[in-house]
């Protein structure tokens, strides 16, 4: 009975988004439990998050509607991938179906708004009558936490300091397991748990129509943003969504205004380019993608603002001032949580109440965008794009065609030979048609991209405007997997795949000497790991062995071993062939390995590569200052020093570091003094000294330029002192030359492409023992961008990308770019995992 359950405020004890109080998600999830005793409102566990806490989704629709929310489901899919219905079935199905929107709260945990919003907002739509006729036109999905776990960690450590100097400030570590922030540039890949199940309801079961996440965004711009996005826009995806956006954000807009909220700006600072997160995918499906930010308090401490300290926006608001889209400045003063509930409350009954006043109109324009998108790809180029059957690593090609299905991309598989493109494919081969409804996505994946550089990607003066993520998310040159576009129309017979199945793994006859396995799979990397930790006895080929290329691994035979490679072939679906007799290897091992790890918010890069050693089954261990500075380094053969700035892995210059990196826009939180990390000086010498004792540090994209400065390598990064007018390169994909003899680079495919953004470029000054510097890629010296955006080519060409620099008895690894970034880049993943991964010289030295 709806009327017994309690309001927010009887069962919380306080106003949703009162001063200093934070509702934590185990009450919120009680309580959403009481909310589902009303009819209108259905919750349901998808499952449990990364660290076991409950992941909720709450259906809210008119009590009528809930006893047919199946079939409201099929129409609602079914108009999003409409071929071969008729225009009758369609009139049908808009007349009866509901508008079905999606919303997600608090992705990123320390956005703390949404999921206080969520109960006052799912109680007030189950209780009050003047929603009602909305709920008879409109199915809400609302998803009142994206990320519990984050959500448990910012309420306890809130509440730690509450009452102390440091109250307000974030949570120091990562608030996700391995991806903190970055669990919204997920969306693609959907590696976490988290975005599958959102994943699974958005592409899989019900497309809907509309989807909202709720955000905060720094404290001293506008109060509020709303949808439209700014300039520019991508025009690959269907005008109806950039239409929509406005429909939605106008009626926002209204309410918010009419309600005394100042301070909203639309049309400005999030473009509407393509980024692999929860709120832009969805436009590249057709779904009207959309995000709300709000200006952040301290958490749920109100903060003072200046009128003088409010600030433009880089993207569409250059002012401080009344414009369109941005009628009512706000004039300052205290900010609190409350006013943030309240904004986000009023924004989502807005965008509820424009999809039922235009229920019929955003079903009925669902139909137009999905068989837009089916007809641009009958009429014009490209056609298809298909996956060569000769790939450097099969088994990464059907992992992307695997989460293409995933994310309701329709993939083929041809049931002849068939010729495209003037290329003839044999029967099997995998394609993905641009005929479909979601061709948008499907194009901005996998063709090649050149971001447009037009009079929005810069400023006045010249310096350029980058992307708010990377300049290209073309997956499959990420992943090293080869697609070929189709540019002419073609014909075959195909069949629909559902599922992928990997290949079985097979194990052939022992040769004489045991079995060889091909690095060039980086699932084999996973399997001689799962072996190692089986203390099966592991080597790795000097020189290319037939077919096989240098570094492939060498099992031996012993007793007890076929039985590992059977349970290791079903499981990583690699196949074990015959080693002939006399093969040289040298044996490899499982090395002890340390990830440096700092506080100040966490490093995503170090989660992710946390979460990739996980996967691959590497040994590691955490290691953080107290660590670096008083334990005993050479316990571990290697230190991975993530992606990260100087200033932060020292602890030294933050402040300066937190002004020029975000000129104001964030400021440096006032973390306890337990959680101010940096290894300073001290740890420099404990480093030199760790892999001039025959250590191996292994530096990622930006930290290489940490070691460069203060380990004193004869390595300059060409691009230091250049600015952004003269180089900039916002994540692009880059050609490399392979130096195939080079350990680091065995089983790397030749025409690799690296993901570099605003990365180091390196070259080795002259010394008399350059042989000590060795260089494992190096750029070409023209055409070096594949896709993305690239300016200042020439400070690039024939630089190197990857150098070895011997140090004493160690040795320091430096990529300029991250060959393991967010767990996406699968195309450089070996060029890591060889270097944890090496062959021994001898019982301890470990040389490349
Ligand atoms: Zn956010």
């Amino acid at each position: 009975m709806s009327e017994t359950i309690p309001s927010p405020q009887e069962f919380f004890g306080h106003e949703m988004g009162a001063d200093r109080r934070l509702a934590p998600w185990d009450r919120i999830v009680e309580y959403f439990w009481l909310l589902d005793q009303s009819p209108k409102v259905k919750v349901e566990e998808l499952g449990k998050s990364t660290e076991g806490n409950p992941f909720l989704l709450a259906v809210i629709t008119s009590e009528r509607n809930m006893g047919r929310l199946e079939e409201l489901r099929e129409i609602s899919w079914r108009l999003a991938h409409p071929r071969g219905a008729s225009r009758e079935e369609i009139e049908d199905l808009v007349e009866r179906g509901a508008a079905v929107v999606a919303m997600t709260m608090s992705i990123h945990a320390t956005e703390v708004g949404g999921t206080q919003m969520a109960p006052e907002l799912a109680w007030e739509l189950a209780t009050q009558p003047q929603y009602e006729e909305v709920l008879e036109k409109v199915v809400l999905l609302l998803f009142p936490c994206f990320n519990p776990d984050g959500q448990l960690m910012v309420v306890d450590f809130y509440e730690k300091y509450l009452g102390t100097e440091y109250e307000g400030c974030s949570p120091p570590w990562l608030y996700h397991k391995y991806c903190g922030h970055d669990n919204n540039r997920d969306a693609i890949h959907n590696n976490m748990v988290e975005s599958q199940m959102v994943s699974r309801v958005l592409y899989r079961e019900w497309s809907p129509q509309a989807y909202i996440d709720y955000h905060h965004m720094g404290s001293y711009g506008a109060r509020f943003y709303i949808p439209p996005f700014a300039n520019p826009v991508d025009d690959k995806v269907d005008p109806l969504v950039w239409t929509e956006q406005e429909l939605y954000g106008g009626l926002t807009h209204v309410l918010l205004e009419a309600e005394g909220k100042t301070g909203v700006e639309s049309n400005a600072t999030y473009p509407g380019e393509f980024m692999p997160t929860f709120n832009y995918v969805p436009c590249w499906h057709n779904i009207c993608g959309m995000l709300t930010e709000s200006a952040s308090a301290k958490l749920a401490t109100p903060i003072y603002i200046h009128r003088h300290q409010l600030r433009p926006s880089r993207r569409g608001r250059p002012e401080y001032r009344t414009q369109m889209g941005f009628p009512h400045p706000w004039p300052g003063g205290w900010w609190r949580l409350r006013d943030i509930v309240e904004q986000q409350k009023i924004s989502a009954l807005a965008t509820l109440r424009a999809a039922a006043a235009f229920k019929q109109q955003v079903l009925w324009n669902m139909y137009l965008k999905a068989s837009n998108s089916i007809k641009k790809g009958l009429e014009e180029p490209p056609y298809a794009f298909v996956f060569k059957p000769d790939q450097h690593d099969p088994l990464t090609m059907l992992k992307l065609v695997r989460k293409l299905v995933e994310m309701g991309v329709e993939v083929k598989r041809s049931l002849k030979g068939f010729r495209a493109g003037g290329v003839d494919y044999p029967r099997g081969t995998y394609l993905v048609l641009a005929s479909q409804h979601c061709r948008p996505y499907v194009v901005s994946l996998l063709k090649r991209t050149f971001y447009h550089l037009g009079p929005h990607s810069f400023r006045p003066d010249g310096t350029p405007i980058t992307p708010y993520d990377l300049s290209t998310y073309t997956v499959a040159e990420f992943m090293g997997v080869r697609v070929h576009e189709v540019s002419k129309a073609f014909e075959g017979s195909f069949e629909d795949v559902a599922q992928v199945r990997l290949p079985r793994g097979r194990v052939s006859e022992a040769g004489e000497g045991g079995w060889l396995l091909d690095c060039r799979p980086n699932a084999s990397f996973e399997a001689a790991n799962r072996l190692l930790r089986k203390g099966v006895q592991v080597g790795r080929l000097r020189e290319p062995l037939g077919e096989l290329p240098a570094g492939s691994f060498h099992i031996p035979q012993a007793a007890g071993v076929e039985e590992e490679l059977r349970r290791v072939a079903r499981r990583c679906h690699v196949s074990f062939q015959p080693a002939p007799r006399g093969v040289e290897s040298r044996p490899t091992r499982l090395l002890n390995i340390g990830v440096y790890q700092r506080y100040y918010g966490g490093n995503t890069d170090e989660g992710w590569t946390r979460w990739l050693l996980e996967q691959y089954r590497y040994r590691y261990r955490t290691v953080r200052d107290q660590q670096v500075l008083r334990s005993r380094l050479d316990r571990f053969d290697a230190l991975v020093l993530p992606n990260d700035a100087k200033e932060f892995l020292l602890g030294e210059g933050l402040e300066d570091y937190f002004e020029r990196r975000w000129g104001g826009g964030f400021t440096m939180p006032n973390y306890p003094e337990e959680y101010r990390s940096g290894f300073g000086q001290k740890g420099v010498e404990r480093l030199k000294a760790y892999v001039e004792g025959g250590g191996t540090l292994i530096c990622l994209g930006e930290s290489s330029n940490f070691a460069i400065e203060e380990l004193g390598l004869p390595i300059e990064n060409v691009l230091k002192d250049l600015n952004p007018k003269e180089f900039t390169c916002p994540g692009s994909t880059l050609h490399v030359e392979v130096n195939k003899s080079h350990p680091l680079a065995w089983g790397v495919q030749e025409d690799l492409l690296v993901v570099f953004r605003n990365h180091p470029a390196f070259a080795v000054k002259p010394r008399v023992n350059n042989e000590d510097y060795q260089v494992v890629l190096s750029y070409p010296e023209r055409h070096i961008m594949e896709s993305g955006w690239l300016t200042g080519e020439k400070y690039l060409a024939g630089k190197a990308a990857l150098v070895e620099a011997k140090m004493g008895g160690g040795r320091v690894v430096l990529y300029g770019f991250q060959p393991q970034m967010r767990a996406q880049t699968d195309a450089t993943f070996k060029l890591f995992f060889n270097a944890l991964t090496p062959p021994a010289m001898g019982e301890t030295e470990w040389v490349l």
